[in-house]
């Protein structure tokens, strides 16, 4: 007698975003209710080759704009407390911080084993020429059928590191890449796993380790940037900044008053990390007097790490504070989740 494929379970976490959006005089708004009957609609998840889903409606229902470090706990937690009960895990939510949360969640995240895949559209589900149906179907299938132990971002047919993707197009279906990473996976008429990019199943119990709130910002340097404007920014309270510099991590190396203000902010106990404003590549600070003053001057390296992922970084270890200021300064340069590659 042939046996039963017992079908896999998904929990679907929907936080908001354009996917269930309504056509309003106000814009596009997410509405209560609305996604899942147009989900019910189209009765995709009677397919048997589809998981069974339960899906969990946030309330609020958020333009991705809105989130914040309480959204992204509240994420976490929400997957943790169903951790035991699914197979794996999709999170639909807006494209436009897509990258930050996908990075926050994998820091967040300890010992993380099933998928955890993030996903949304550019149309909403309700517009015929959406993509969201695509990407919904892809992260579902993925989540079931393959066991990638990482939080990923599906989007255009690319399965991407979490922490390695960054949003490259307000207009186009192929809206993220991971131009540091090669995609975990690619959809086409089969769908491939890349395993020897994904991470090894890991040995411990899952656990998520909550931030807190952290004052951090993000800082693009650019011709004529003033040390009065940067000195200011660097003022109490902030704990933490990303640094965007130019190319392998450069910076106006005439500029003595700039460089003394970055200095003295490391001096303070603030923590710098330098990211490049190019999508691809590396920090590489000793390649340049530029990206040397800034080492003298106490700026940690990021190497290839995204903006989003720095930035993610930040508030996962200045919002933990359990750690010894050189401690964390060793915890910024090193490899936690797959999310840099150092030389
Ligand atoms: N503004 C929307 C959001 O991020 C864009 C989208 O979902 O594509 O929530």
């Amino acid at each position: 007698m042939a046996r039963r494929r017992v079908r896999k379970k998904i929990y679907i976490a929907y936080t908001g975003g354009t996917i269930g959006m309504k056509q309003t005089p106000k814009g596009y708004v997410p509405e209560k209710g609305f996604l899942e009957k147009q989900l019910a609609a189209l009765s995709l998840f009677a397919s048997p080759d589809l998981p069974e889903v339960h899906i969990h409606e946030y309330e609020p229902l958020l333009d991705s704009a809105n989130m914040t470090p309480r959204e992204w706990i509240r994420i976490a937690s929400d997957i943790e407390a169903h951790y035991d009960d699914y197979d794996g895990f999709v999170v639909l939510h807006g494209t436009d911080t897509m990258a930050y949360t996908a990075s926050a969640l994998s820091f967040m995240f300890e010992h993380l084993g099933k998928s955890v895949i993030l996903t949304g559209a550019q149309i909403p589900l309700m517009e015929l020429r959406s993509d969201a149906r695509e990407n919904l179907i892809g992260a579902l299938f993925i989540a079931a059928n393959f066991q990638i132990p990482e939080v990923c971002l599906y989007f255009g047919g690319k399965l991407l590191r979490g922490n390695r993707a960054v949003k490259v197009s307000a207009s186009g279906f192929d809206a993220f890449e991971s131009p540091n990473y090669p995609p975990l996976a690619t959809a086409g008429v089969q769908i491939e796993a890349n395993w020897s990019y994904i991470l090894p199943k890991p040995k411990g119990k899952f656990r998520v380790k909550p931030l807190e709130a952290a004052r951090i910002g993000v800082l693009t340097l650019f011709p004529g940037i003033l040390p009065e404007v940067v000195q200011n920014f660097f003022r109490a309270p902030i704990e933490g900044v990303v640094l965007k510099t130019y190319g392998v991590g450069n910076a106006p190396d005439s500029d003595d008053a700039l460089m003394e203000v970055f200095q003295e902010a490391v001096k303070r106990g603030i923590f710098i990390v330098n990211v490049s404003q190019c999508l691809e590549g590396r920090v590489e600070m000793e390649r340049y007097r530029g990206g040397q003053r800034l080492r003298e001057a106490g700026v940690l390296s990021g190497y290839d790490m995204t903006t989003e992922a720095a930035l993610a970084k930040l508030f996962y270890l200045l919002g933990n504070r359990t750690n010894p200021p050189s401690r964390i300064k060793k915890l910024i340069e090193q490899n936690l989740r797959g999310e840099l590659t150092r030389a």
